[in-house]
């Protein structure tokens, strides 16, 4: 086995995991990226092409093993590689771009990366990506490479797209050399640790470090190194913390419904294990009547769909910025009115700004209670497109005055609806099957955000023939639509309580 640069990052971030990638990948890949992991991917991939655009007309290593060629074009003092492969008889290191410089006669390495960062608050995540970099310093010092200055490619935060992308504004380049060299000898132990301990055919044995970590943090192979573990375990008391958990896994108390009475938990935490273990709804009359008098008729149930798009893809967008693209929208006008729905989707080639907020401004009644579930995502939305159209800034400022989150009977410190089913989560996804059981997400084409945002970018892309985006549309609509109805039917129950 040759320890690979990914391979090696996964260990650092969970041994058991890198093990089961590559002694048991059918454990590892058993369920498999989302739809939204998928897109990940697909953006990392975007962001390494585009930044090539930084030092064009470079030649492509295509193969990930191929150090033949890699070597051969470096012998050749090619001026930029792309993708050269570099091979111990331990480890494998692919860097993203080499640069030959004529002052110094080396190559200069530049490492890509899709996240952001800005000059004031740098960018997270950069210890990984310094030990990314010293991993393939390692391995080049190994081979006899000498290389020159190590630079770290991200995403400028602060990049604002007018027109054409100006990649020299949108990426932003970090020479991190000595930063690199003053972690070699860690990294270089890491290093054979990780290959050790992920040569060996022995199976790392028992729980595995996540029994100590919230549910938050489990992976896709948890179900595997966890089996014991019971479907509502005390990982999913809310906010619980290290010192807490740890008490209850060393007394071998794995199920919710085992945890003592005198354990000492927040009240938060306190009325969630005792409405496990009672397994009886939890409602505070009081403070549901309280909520509900903040919502005034005209009431507009909505819900937005947006998609992150890493590089900014119209103009007044910034990396990541979220693109609006549809809303769904239930209205009741007094008490004695029907429901009415109204719904908005874009996938159109133009920024779909400007039709979002036509479409919301003529749909959303002038007055009354807008509610959504997690205010923070609709008013930020509405927050940025106020920002890039100046036009319905004060539209946007008003919608957002009129917000009540329809989440908070059931999060956190403001709880008044408590049930066992809830598993102590305050998603929609578990609050509808509980509260209005005839609505489900089950039996639809799209059940979860990520991947309506995912879609959306595939249709607007044109990976679909016109039936397949016919259908996609569809699916989108429904998605979104029951969102919004979904709240219409959680608001009824509170009201009937
Ligand atoms: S659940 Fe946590 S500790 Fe366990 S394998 Fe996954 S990441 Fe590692």
């Amino acid at each position: 086995m040759k320890l690979s640069k990914t391979n090696f990052l996964i260990c650092l971030d969970c041994a058991k995991n890198a093990w089961l990638k590559i002694h048991k990948p059918e454990v590892y890949k058993k369920e498999g990226l989302s739809s939204f992991e998928l897109n990940i991917v697909d953006t990392g991939n975007q962001i390494d092409e585009l930044a090539r655009g930084l030092f064009p007309k470079g030649v492509l290593v295509e193969s990930r093993d191929d150090t033949e060629l890699t070597k051969k074009l470096m012998e050749e003092k090619t001026p930029v590689i792309y993708q050269p492969v570099f091979a111990t008889e331990k480890f494998l290191a692919v860097s993203d771009i080499f640069v030959f410089n004529s002052d110094t006669n080396v190559y200069d390495l530049y490492e890509v990366k899709s996240s952001t960062v800005s000059e004031e608050n740098g960018g997270r995540k950069t210890e990984d990506y310094l030990i990314d970099m010293t991993f393939q310093k390692n391995v080049l010092d190994d081979l006899g490479i000498k290389v020159g200055t190590l630079n770290l490619i991200r995403l400028n935060k602060k990049y604002v797209r007018l027109g054409e992308i100006n990649l020299k504004e949108l990426f932003f380049i970090e020479d991190l050399t000595n930063q690199v060299n003053e972690k070699l000898e860690d990294v270089r132990n890491k290093m054979e640790g990780a290959f050790e301990l992920l040569s060996s055919e022995a199976e790392p044995k028992g729980h595995c470090d996540c029994i100590l970590k919230g549910k938050n943090s489990h992976c896709t192979t948890a179900w595997y190194s966890n089996s014991d573990l019971p479907e509502y375990s005390v990982h999913s008391i809310s906010r619980i913390n290290k010192k807490k958990l740890a008490e209850l896994v060393d007394s071998r108390i794995f199920n919710i419904h085992d945890v003592p009475d005198d354990f000492p938990l927040s009240d938060n935490q306190k009325r969630q294990v005792e409405t496990a273990k009672s397994g009886k709804e939890y409602i505070d009359r009081d403070g549901v009547s309280e909520f509900l008098q903040k919502i005034k008729y005209p009431i507009s149930f909505l819900d937005y769909e947006t998609y992150p798009s890493a590089l900014p893809r119209y103009d007044r967008y910034s990396p990541y910025q979220q693109i609006p693209f549809q809303f769904s929208l239930h209205v009741i006008d007094s008490h004695e009115s029907e429901l009415e729905h109204y719904d908005f989707i874009y996938t159109g080639n133009d920024r779909p700004d400007e039709f979002f907020a036509e479409a919301l401004k003529k749909h959303l009644p002038e007055n009354g209670t807008v509610v959504v579930w997690n205010q923070k995502f609709e008013q930020g939305i509405n927050k940025q497109l106020g920002e890039r159209l100046s036009e319905y800034k004060d539209f946007m400022q008003g919608v957002n005055n009129r917000v009540v989150d329809l989440m908070v009977p059931f999060f956190g410190k403001t709880t008044m609806y408590d049930h066992p089913e809830f598993k102590g989560s305050a998603s929609i996804k578990y609050v509808l099957p509980v509260l209005v059981p005839h609505l489900s997400y089950k039996n639809l084409h799209i059940k979860e955000g990520g991947t309506a945002s995912d879609t959306w970018n595939r249709i607007v892309s044109d990976e679909y023939s016109e039936d397949e985006k016919n259908m996609k549309v569809q699916a989108l609509k429904d998605y979104c639509h029951l969102d919004t109805l979904a709240m219409v039917e959680i608001w009824k129950v509170l009201k009937n309580v």
